[in-house]
């Protein structure tokens, strides 16, 4: 088939609009008369340097970042910032402490045995990192930190398996998050993508104190991220990898409060680290070593920063007013879904509970007939007979699933909602 007669729901890698992959095919094999192709172009040229400040004004833009914040790109993807978040923000978290210990910053080493003794002891008995746990991407991210640092520094704040019968689909209950005291961060995954629970609002819990004080909150917005409002201001990190609602996979977007990004000589050394019995991050996941460099410590594939730099162009085209236009056309989209889905209560279940519900992968059932395996086999079938593809659940719960990003035309959503409403009408 060709493009137009397919409609993929896949959960990512995402559909990409084709006039920018059109745009995007030319550019790889001459890019601007350039005689060569956007691919075999330095990451060092201005070329190259270009493409990234524009992605990065264009994204600031659509999103309304303030100007203390930066934006990097990576490679490692949303699994890579697992590791990436704890890594630097134990490490901001050790430099404060030394500093509150040690009085005013001195020379690496300059810590008077008493002093290294109460860091030492101030890591064992006060280093934590708190995780919410909403489904298998925050858990990931928990277990990489437990991984990393040992699980006596991941303070699991709330985990929804625990109040929901072992299973994922609903938020804890905010009041009862047993968040630490000075935390090193606070996690969450703003959308499961598996599971189909995305967080409504920011978290009141961690909203900022009058003072401006606040907790460390670093969230996951790999699947929902250019599909909604978010007050920048609240958190410390967001990131998300390009492949679903930005890009091709290839590269990571973290937006970092600039103050987080401690200089290399503030951070607490490869030897105190060891010393302090902490991991030590890798170079290429310090994000001080990144944004330093204007995402060009090491060579980086400046093909996917320009199909996600022309993804913004479009979107910014497409939307007077940026985000909020889109996070409209997204609502729509999922309601219509939604809405057939509910309408045969007989034949089909939403997975996670009403108030959680994604917008962005909506998670169900096909129970016709009593069987739902049967039942989901024979869905899957004949939608893609409609040129709707990729609605297979993830494989660790099964079920359907239709992601529904941003380059799901409201055509495509409404294709599926009529097959959603004729299928349950089928005898
Ligand atoms: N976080 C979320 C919410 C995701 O959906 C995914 C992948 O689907 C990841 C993290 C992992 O991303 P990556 O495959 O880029 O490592």
């Amino acid at each position: 088939p060709s493009r137009d007669e397919v409609t993929y729901f896949g959960a990512g890698p995402a559909l990409l609009p084709t006039s920018v992959l059109e745009k995007a095919a030319q550019a790889l094999v001459n890019y601007n008369n350039t005689g060569l192709g956007l691919a075999e172009h330095s990451h060092r040229s201005e070329i190259a340097n270009t493409i990234i400040n524009e992605a990065k004004a264009d994204l600031a833009a659509f999103l309304d970042i303030p100007d203390d914040y930066d934006i990097l790109f990576m490679s490692a993807g949303g699994t890579g910032q697992f590791s990436s978040t704890a890594y630097n923000l134990v490490g901001t978290w050790v430099a404060n402490r030394r500093r509150r210990i040690f009085g005013t910053p001195r020379e690496e080493g300059d810590g008077k045995p008493a002093e290294m003794q109460q860091l030492h002891d101030a890591v064992e008995n006060d280093l934590k990192m708190d995780y919410i746990i909403t489904g298998s991407w925050s858990a990931k991210a928990a277990a990489e930190a437990a991984r990393l640092y040992g699980q006596d520094h991941v303070n699991v704040a709330a985990d929804a398996r625990l109040v929901n019968n072992g299973k994922f689909g609903i938020i804890p209950d905010e009041s009862t998050w047993k968040l630490s005291e000075d935390a090193a961060l606070v996690y969450y995954c703003a959308n499961e993508t598996v599971d189909g629970v995305e967080f409504q609002d920011f978290p009141q819990r961690l909203l900022p104190k009058p003072n401006g004080q606040g907790p460390i909150v670093v969230a996951d917005m790999s699947s929902n991220i250019l599909s909604r409002k978010i007050p920048v201001k609240n958190f410390s990190v967001i990131f998300f990898g390009a492949q679903k609602n930005l890009g091709p996979a290839g590269i990571t977007v973290v937006i970092i409060k600039k103050n987080l990004i401690a200089p290399v000589s503030e951070q607490p050394s490869a030897a105190m680290m060891r010393h302090l019995g902490l991991a030590i991050p890798p170079i290429i996941l310090q994000y001080d070593s990144i944004a330093k460099n204007n995402s060009l410590y090491n060579t980086l594939s400046i093909f996917d920063v320009y199909i996600a730099g022309q993804v913004l162009k479009k979107l910014l085209d497409t939307y007077p007013d940026k985000v909020s236009g889109q996070e409209a056309v997204a609502k729509q989209k999922a309601d219509l879904i939604y809405g057939a889905l509910d309408a045969h209560p007989d034949v089909y279940r939403v997975v996670p509970d009403k108030s959680v519900r994604s917008r962005m992968n909506i998670c169900f059932r096909v129970t016709k007939g009593g069987d739902s395996e049967t039942a989901e086999k024979d869905f899957f079938a004949q939608a893609a007979a409609r040129g709707l593809t990729g609605l297979k659940g993830h494989r660790s719960v099964g079920g359907a699933r239709a992601s529904n990003y941003n380059s799901i035309s409201l055509e495509g959503a409404q294709k599926l909602a009529q097959f959603i409403t004729d299928f349950a009408k089928a005898p």
